[in-house]
């Protein structure tokens, strides 16, 4: 059976952009013949900030948006990244192969420390793209459904299987990226793409009110009508492809009902629209919230099937690369 690798960073709740950009063929692969892995990616918080005092509630709410979204537990095994040692080992070995030159041509690592870690690099946020390799090939997955920001680090996972391939043998399979249709919606900023850690975003887990409010405050432009003109009007361009893509609306047919009115009416109208599509997800997660046992024993589980797949990669790795030492024992 085929394997999706696939995840999130546990930085905070679930936003738009991921539902269009990865979830939501999240949801259709997993009933469908793949075998689905979802890994919450804890040490990647580590890339860009120190403070760790939120890292295990976002946990919890990550699993929660997942459920709330129609993830399902018995599909997808959702597992924790730190709790995986297999995938910090993987990651010993690869990143051996990998030189700084080519870890430094990376244009979203470039983007991101500049985006959220005041413009300094750290060690771990160089090699974030090796570790994620790690993460893929430790279930030598095949497709990997990512928004467009993943594109080079997905590029970088197919170099390491070249060089590991060519080296010790074929142990890895080549790995691809899905893309969606959607793969960078952009934030209310208008600027970055939409990011839970950019303060741009239109949460999952929003209330009515919320979402109010920060279509109201989103960056718009100072002419009147509603026309999609993606060079000259990014901003309103933007809030119409998120019109569109919630409502499932031609672009076309919402610029003819927004004719002679303007930003007020298409913002009251935007809101609605968006609120009416995460009505059942705020539904879905009622059901679930109380239930804290649930979401330890889906991450319990989850975690433990992921490292016994994990460990049969890595029987495979360790052999190839004659690091098994089976004539001292082990
Ligand atoms: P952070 O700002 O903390 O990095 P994030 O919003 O970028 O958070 P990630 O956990 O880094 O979210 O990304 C999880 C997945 O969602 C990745 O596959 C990523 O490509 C995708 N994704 C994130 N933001 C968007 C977006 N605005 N549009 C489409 N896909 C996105
Ligand atoms: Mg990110």
């Amino acid at each position: 059976m085929k394997r999706i690798l696939t995840g999130d960073r546990p930085t905070g709740p679930l936003h738009l952009g991921h539902y269009v950009g990865s979830l939501q063929n999240r949801i259709k692969l997993q009933n469908e013949d793949y075998e689905m892995f979802n890994i919450i990616a804890d040490f990647q918080v580590l890339t860009d900030r120190m403070e760790t005092d939120e890292v295990e509630e976002n946990i919890r709410e990550l699993v929660l948006d997942y459920l709330s979204v129609g993830l399902d537990p018995k599909k997808t095994n959702i597992f924790i990244q730190s709790k995986v040692p297999q995938l910090s080992e993987l990651f010993v070995y690869i990143s051996m192969l990998v030189t700084v030159s080519r870890a430094q041509q990376n244009p979203t690592i470039k983007e991101e420390v500049q985006a959220t870690a005041g413009g300094k690099m750290s060690l771990g946020m160089l090699n974030m793209p090796v570790s994620q390799a790690a993460d893929i090939l430790a279930f030598n997955a095949d497709l990997i459904p990512v928004g467009e920001d993943q594109l080079p680090h997905i590029e970088q996972t197919r170099d390491v299987v070249k060089t590991f391939n060519n080296t010790f043998g074929e142990v890895f399979k080549m790995p691809k990226a899905l893309i969606s249709k959607s793969p960078r919606l952009m934030g209310l900023d208008a600027e970055n793409k939409m990011s839970k850690s950019r303060n741009n975003a239109v949460f999952l887990s929003d209330s009515k009110d919320e979402v109010i409010k920060k279509i109201k405050k989103a960056v718009t432009d100072s002419k009147k009508d509603i026309v999609y003109d993606k060079d000259k009007r990014l901003a309103l361009a933007n809030l119409l492809m998120m019109y569109h893509l919630f409502s499932g609306k031609d672009i076309k047919d919402i610029e003819k009902k927004y004719e002679g009115l303007g930003y007020k009416e298409f913002k009251e109208g935007l809101s609605d629209v968006i609120n009416k599509f995460l009505d059942p997800i705020r539904e879905k997660r009622k059901e679930f919230e109380k239930d804290e046992k649930y979401i330890s024993q889906i991450l319990k589980e989850g975690t433990e099937k992921a490292s016994e797949e994990a460990e049969k990669t890595l029987k495979e790795v360790r052999k190839a690369m004659k690091y098994d030492y089976k004539k001292l024992g082990f």
